[in-house]
């Protein structure tokens, strides 16, 4: 039976006040898992009202003490993480293994945070003038808007909730309407870790029709955004002119290139990874697999073959290499990639290129993974995020051009390069246009305590993850602290 989802405003679980409902999916079946609240204006007012109410005493709370909160949270979160990951499988698609590494992220990510509680650093230096002491704070900045995609159902939340909190700012969550189950669970791990009422608040619902009063309501401080470039770039629009701070983590079109020297097994296996795990649908995936002349030929017989190899299926199911995508309307736009890819790019498609309609495959959303081969930078398939099963190999003439056409897009999320040559590897390092840059390994596999985030049209310059994330949720105060007795003046000649 379909399990019923409500908003959580308040500390209680409420339905939505138009009573309205949608329905959340297993895309691999059809099968509808939940009823959830479909909230209006009114539903978003309310729990930024709330959220707001409550951030006086949140905000007052010592950070140890919410640090322990968040801890409890991450041993909550690691005690279902197989319950979770199960249920994640069944909502979103990916394998039970990827949807296990989705939970261990988000519990690592709840642990990091918690003991930021006993950090949250800021800086003292001298003073110019004597008997003076200054100092630097972090401050929480209000209440935060977390809007958030479905791919990453429990991690990327973690990366926004668990940052705002410890810095004692109150939030209203908005996840991603194909992904409110793993919502739910993550809110009620937090309330039953001890988030009190009004700190943390989600409201589920349609990100067209709701989310433009969370970008401008004026009691919103920050909308932290993980999503699309194109729904980013329309909530920069309607939140910025009110000088609101807008943190953005968007699309990407990520490559790897292989060198001519580079360890052909090892590439395969990074590049089947990075482009095939999750159906393709992280926002680091690689889409653009850049290969150096000299072992074109063979490398793209070998990933030919790895790539034919692959076993779509539930993700449940033990033997599966890669679930479906997340809906019809993701499956059909990643189709429609492949005509373009044949019909207007004239591209050579190698592999794949089907809806997957064989058995049991046909009552889900199955795409059988892609390959296209002889892609240039200038093609839709070289430019376009498509966020599904579909790579394609572009030839390069050596190390140059192979930098050339990786940083020949808009985007600039992640990169990698396979060479054993540390002096190839080193230039590449420095050359690259993208936030995250891996030598020897895939495009995807970023670890919580370093700082995440795009260049380009990917982000705003902002940093999730890593201590970076607290420049994002906390406001910087300066202080100054006279202790002469006498009125000090900085900067003046006497
Ligand atoms: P999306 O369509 O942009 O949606 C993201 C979130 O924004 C959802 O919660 C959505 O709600 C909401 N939304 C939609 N329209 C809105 C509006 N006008 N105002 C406010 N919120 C709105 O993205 P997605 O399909 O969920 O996720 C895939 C995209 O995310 C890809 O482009 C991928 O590259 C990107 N991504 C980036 C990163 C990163 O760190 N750079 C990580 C993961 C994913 P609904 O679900 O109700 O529409």
């Amino acid at each position: 039976m379909a399990e019923r989802i409500q908003n959580y405003i308040n500390g209680e679980w409420v339905d939505s006040e138009s009573g309205k409902t949608f329905q959340s999916l297993n895309p691999a079946n059809g099968q509808v898992l939940a009823d959830v609240a479909k909230s209006t204006v009114k539903d978003v007012r309310r729990a930024v009202d709330t959220a707001k109410a409550a951030q006086d005493a949140w905000r007052l709370t010592p950070a140890p003490r919410r640090g322990e909160i968040m801890f409890k949270a991450g041993e909550i979160l690691l005690a279902r993480k197989e319950e979770l990951a199960r249920q994640m499988t069944q909502e979103m698609g990916k394998v039970l293994n990827e949807t296990r590494g989705d939970m261990q992220e988000g519990i690592d990510m709840t642990y990091y945070i918690a003991g930021e509680g006993r950090r949250l650093m800021g800086e003292t230096t001298p003073s110019e003038l004597p008997n003076k002491f200054m100092m630097s704070v972090r401050e929480p900045l209000g209440v935060v808007a977390a809007i958030t995609p479905w791919n990453f159902p429990l991690a990327i939340p973690t990366w926004k909730i668990m940052p705002s909190l410890i810095a004692g700012n109150t939030v209203v969550f908005k996840p991603a309407s194909d992904t409110p189950i793993l919502a739910a669970r993550l809110v009620e791990a937090c309330i039953e870790a001890g988030v009190p009422a009004g700190v943390l608040n989600v409201v589920f619902g349609p990100g067209g029709e709701i989310g433009g009063e969370l970008c401008t309501h004026e009691d919103i401080a920050l909308v932290s955004f993980t999503g699309s470039t194109e729904v980013g770039k329309k909530i920069t629009g309607t939140a910025s002119p009110q000088l609101k701070r807008v943190s953005m983590e968007m699309g990407g079109k990520n490559a790897i290139i292989v060198l001519n020297d580079a360890d052909l097994e090892l590439a395969v296996e990074g590049i089947v990874w990075s482009a095939f795990g999750t159906s393709g649908q992280r926002c680091t995936a690689a889409s653009r697999i850049i290969v150096e002349q000299g072992v074109l030929e063979e490398l793209t017989e070998r990933l030919v073959a790895r790539t034919k190899s692959l076993k779509l299926g539930d993700g449940l199911q033990s033997g599966t290499d890669v679930g479906p995508v997340i809906n019809r309307s993701q499956l059909n736009k990643i189709h429609e990639y492949t005509k373009i890819g044949i019909e207007e790019d004239k591209a050579t498609l190698l592999c794949g290129g089907e809806i997957a309609t064989e058995g049991a495959l046909a009552d889900g959303c199955f795409y059988k993974p892609t390959l296209f081969g002889g892609v240039t930078p200038e093609m839709r398939l070289g430019q376009e995020e498509i966020f599904g099963p579909t790579t394609a190999i572009m030839p390069a003439k050596d190390y140059d051009d192979a930098i050339r056409i990786a940083n020949s897009t808009h985007y600039g999320l992640s990169t990698s390069i396979f060479t054993p040559d540390v002096n190839k590897s080193f230039r590449a390092m420095r050359d690259i246009q993208s936030g995250l840059v891996y030598v020897n390994a895939g495009t995807i596999g970023a670890e919580v305590h370093l700082p995440f985030g795009g260049m380009k049209e990917t982000g705003n310059g902002h940093r999730e993850a890593g201590t970076a994330a607290l420049d994002i949720f906390t406001e910087w105060k300066t202080l100054y602290i006279d202790y002469s007795g006498t009125l000090q003046k900085a900067q003046m000649d006497d």
